[in-house]
């Protein structure tokens, strides 16, 4: 599994910096820059029900499944992630598309 380190500290997932949601689905199907991913599981905290915040998990968790539909990307394999870590960021981000994967190097 790969390590995530992420800075979307307004996402209602994200704890000190690391992910607790188990997975999340990186988007970016033609990306040929890091700026065309987004995280697609990122949730604006202030937006998100507060039901879903009393069963969100909160622990942040360093390893994750990253389901990646960045298929350009050198440590895409079949939708799954190869790097041993990846930088998600978005400290602003308050809905997907301010976020990307910072780790993303295209294969063209
Ligand atoms: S490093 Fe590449 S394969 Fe891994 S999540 Fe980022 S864009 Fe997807």
């Amino acid at each position: 599994m790969t390590i995530l380190k992420c800075s979307a500290v307004k996402c209602m997932y994200n704890e000190n910096e690391l992910c607790s949601r188990g997975d999340i689905e990186i988007t970016g199907a033609n990306a040929r820059h890091a700026e065309d991913t987004t995280c697609g599981s990122f949730r604006d905290r202030n937006s998100s029900g507060s039901a879903m915040n009393c069963t969100a998990q909160h622990c942040g968790c360093e390893k994750i499944n990253i389901d990646c539909k960045a298929q350009e990307c050198t440590y895409n394999d079949h939708c799954k992630c190869t790097a041993s870590a990846i930088n998600v960021s978005g400290c602003h981000a308050t809905e997907c598309c301010d976020t990307k994967c910072d780790t993303f190097s295209c294969k063209c």
